[in-house]
């Protein structure tokens, strides 16, 4: 029992350090990914829940490594965040997000997400003013997605940073509404202007009561306060007249388009106006 017990810790260890490892090394990549080139962004389209036009295009970033491959964000933002590199990456995805929108031939607006840790550390405020006058890009054109996690630590603050968002002009959105632990009492401190109601609603409506009567109540909750709401993770038809008939605002997901190289969406508006 005694050995099988050392083996046993013997094990656990070296598959710590295994995974140790590991995370030394991908941390180690992502310094200097921005200077190599190596992040790009995808962009996915926010649809007009009613008419289906295209509204906003949420920037999505992906790692082009030269040896993983395509590595999604849930791969390395967790990690960007511990270790402070998300400042750099996320000041290189407002700008390149800002410089892209402007570039567009049509005014769609840009939605970018800042992390919790990013808000909080690096300045947000400038790093937008200044994204918005290199470009002379409308405010009126840029939404950032927060999630209620910036609103944990130092609400006081974190009010005063969004107001000062608010303040240059652009819109502020609440990403992943309804999966965070804090009560709702922090809707009181600032006005968002957008609910995003998060995938994990959206996937069992049709299926589960319990979802359709959650997600009525955050699109209603929304309404009743002046704001719009969009769903995201919207994958089929049924969801979709879910959705419509409740009045949701906007449509996000794979039903729509999945997201991709800008490029991509240039291209179908171009075939769309010639046709
Ligand atoms: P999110 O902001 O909640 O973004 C929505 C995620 O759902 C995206 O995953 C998107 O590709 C995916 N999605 C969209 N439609 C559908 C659908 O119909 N079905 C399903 N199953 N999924 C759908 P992605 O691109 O892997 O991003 C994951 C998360 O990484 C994002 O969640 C966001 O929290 C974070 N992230 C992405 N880009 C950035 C960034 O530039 N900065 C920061 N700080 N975080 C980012
Ligand atoms: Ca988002
Ligand atoms: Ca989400
Ligand atoms: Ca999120």
């Amino acid at each position: 029992v005694k050995q099988e017990g050392r083996g046993g810790l013997r094990f656990f260890e070296s598959s710590m350090n295994t995974q140790l490892h590991a995370r030394l090394q991908l941390e180690q990549e992502l310094i200097g990914a921005i200077e190599r080139d190596e992040l790009l962004l995808h962009y996915q389209p926010l649809v007009n829940g009613i008419t289906g036009e295209v509204e906003t295009f949420e920037a999505l970033i992906r790692w082009q490594h030269p040896q993983r491959g395509l590595v999604p964000p849930a791969e390395f933002i967790p990690l960007a965040e511990e270790t402070g590199l998300i400042d750099a990456i996320g000041r290189w995805v407002i700008e390149t997000a800002c410089r892209d929108a402007a570039g567009w031939e049509q005014p769609w607006r840009v939605s970018v997400n800042v992390s919790p840790s990013q808000f909080h550390h690096s300045d947000i405020c400038g790093i937008v003013a200044t994204a918005l006058r290199v470009n002379q890009l409308d405010p009126a054109r840029v939404v950032v997605e927060v999630t209620e996690g910036v609103l944990i630590d130092d609400a006081t603050k974190a009010v005063a940073t969004l107001n000062r968002l608010r303040d240059l002009g652009i819109r502020i959105a609440l990403d992943d509404f309804g999966t965070g632990y804090s009560s709702l009492s922090y809707l009181q401190l600032f006005r968002f202007d957008k609910f995003k109601i998060d995938k994990s609603f959206v996937r069992r409506l049709g299926q589960s009561e319990d979802a359709l009567t959650l997600t009525r109540t955050i699109v209603n909750l929304g309404h009743n306060l002046g704001l719009h709401v969009t769903a995201e993770g919207v994958e089929t038809q049924a969801q979709l007249e879910i959705l419509q008939a409740l009045g949701c605002d906007q449509i996000q997901g794979y039903l729509v388009a999945r997201p991709a190289p800008m490029g991509s969406f240039m291209e179908l508006d171009r075939a769309r106006t010639v046709a």
